[in-house]
C-alpha cells in the first residue's frame, strides 16, 4: 500500500563504548544511564543497530520495511539495505587509532561495504584534537614505527573546533580526540581496523582486538592527501562541504523561513538551533540531534526557525 510520502524521524539505538560518556543524554533523554555510551545511531539500516520510525502511519517500522513499501520514496537507492549510517558519537576519551576498507576490501574480508565517513564537529573541548594520517613515506617505515611504538612520530594530530568538517576516505588513519563530538555521516558498515587503543583494558581487565594486519593492508602510503571542497552555497545560505561516490553534503544555515519541493531523497541533520519542519500533513519540533529523511520527491515543505541543518543526498 503507498501512502503519501512524508517525512521519517527516527528512534536512536545506543551503543556502549570503553571511551563514551554521558553527554548524549542532553540531546537524546533515551539514552541509558550509568554507563558509557559512545555513539547514537540515529538513521540506520544496519543489522547492528537498526532504527525504527518514530512518526506518522509507519511509527515503529524499521527503515528497511519502509523502503520496501515505499520503493518511490528511495528512488535512485540501488541496493537492498540503506546505503548510509548517521551517527552522533560523543568521545568522552580517545578512540582507537582506527582505519577503515575500500568497498573491494570490505566485501573480500568483511562481507560488508567499505567505509568512507565525514564529521561535521559539534561541541570540542578546548584544545581538542583528532588523528588525521601519518607521517610514514612507506608501508615498511609504518610498520617500523608501530614495533618501535613511536606513535607522536607516526600519528598527525590536528586541532579542532565546533564547526569543523573532517572527510575521511576509506584508507585514510583517523581518530577521534577526547571532547570531541561529532555528528558522522558514514557508508552503512560496521567494519574497522583497529592499529593501536593506547593499551586500554575494559572493566574485566581485557584489551579490545587489535587488527594490524589488515589495518596495515588499508591504509595508504604515504598518506592519502584530502583536497578541501568547500564553497559557499547561496539558496538555502550555507555551504557545500563534500561531494564523494557515497555522499554529498552540505550545511544550511536556516534563518526564517525556506520552502522546498522536488528535492532528491535528503537527510537532514540539526546541528545547532531549534525550529519547525512543515509538510502537507504536520509538523515537526527540530532540536539538535533530530534527524529527518525526506523522501523522494515529497511535495512542498518548509523550513521554520534558526538552524544549521548538514543536508546530505546520494549522488547522482
Ligand atoms: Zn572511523
Amino acid at each position: 500500500m503507498a501512502l503519501d510520502a512524508y517525512p521519517l524521524c527516527f528512534t536512536p539505538v545506543f551503543k556502549e563504548r570503553i571511551w563514551g560518556g554521558q553527554r548524549l543524554r542532553q540531546w537524546f533523554p533515551d539514552c541509558p544511564e550509568g554507563v558509557p555510551i559512545g555513539e547514537a545511531w540515529v538513521l540506520s539500516d544496519h543489522p547492528e543497530g537498526p532504527t525504527a520510525i518514530a512518526n506518522g502511519p509507519y511509527e515503529g517500522r524499521y527503515l528497511h520495511e519502509v523502503m520496501q513499501l515505499e520503493p518511490a520514496w528511495f528512488q535512485g537507492i540501488q541496493e537492498e539495505r540503506f546505503p548510509l549510517l548517521v551517527k552522533v558519537i560523543d568521545a568522552a576519551d580517545d578512540l582507537s587509532i582506527q582505519v577503515h576498507p575500500d568497498d573491494a576490501y570490505g566485501y573480500a574480508h568483511a562481507g560488508e561495504r567499505g567505509k568512507t565517513e565525514c564529521w561535521w564537529v559539534l561541541r570540542a573541548e578546548p584544545g581538542a584534537h583528532i588523528v588525521y594520517g601519518h607521517t610514514a613515506g612507506s608501508r615498511l617505515e609504518f610498520e617500523q614505527r608501530v614495533a618501535r611504538g613511536e606513535w607522536s612520530e607516526l600519528l598527525r594530530t590536528v586541532p579542532v573546533q565546533a564547526g569543523d568538517f573532517v572527510f575521511v576516505p576509506a584508507g585514510k588513519l583517523h581518530a577521534l580526540g577526547r571532547g570531541v563530538m561529532v555528528l558522522e555521516i558514514q557508508q552503512s558498515s560496521d567494519t574497522t581496523y583497529r592499529v593501536y587503543d593506547y593499551d586500554r583494558v575494559d572493566k574485566e581487565g581485557k584489551r579490545r582486538p587489535l587488527h594490524l594486519q589488515d589495518a596495515l593492508n588499508v591504509i595508504r602510503y604515504p598518506d592519502l592527501e584530502v583536497k578541501d571542497e568547500r564553497r559557499p552555497l547561496e539558496r538555502p545560505a550555507g555551504e557545500h562541504l563534500v561531494t564523494c561516490p557515497y555522499f554529498s553534503v552540505d550545511r544550511w544555515d536556516i534563518a526564517g523561513r525556506e520552502t522546498f519541493a522536488g528535492q532528491p531523497l535528503s537527510i537532514l541533520s540539526v546541528a545547532a538551533g531549534h525550529g519547525t519542519l512543515r509538510h502537507e500533513s504536520g509538523f515537526i519540533d527540530l532540536r539538535p540531534g533530530t534527524q529527518v529523511l525526506i523522501p523522494h520527491g515529497m511535495s512542498e515543505w518548509h523550513l521554520d526557525g534558526t538552524l544549521t541543518v548538514i543536508r546530505t543526498i546520494l549522488p547522482r
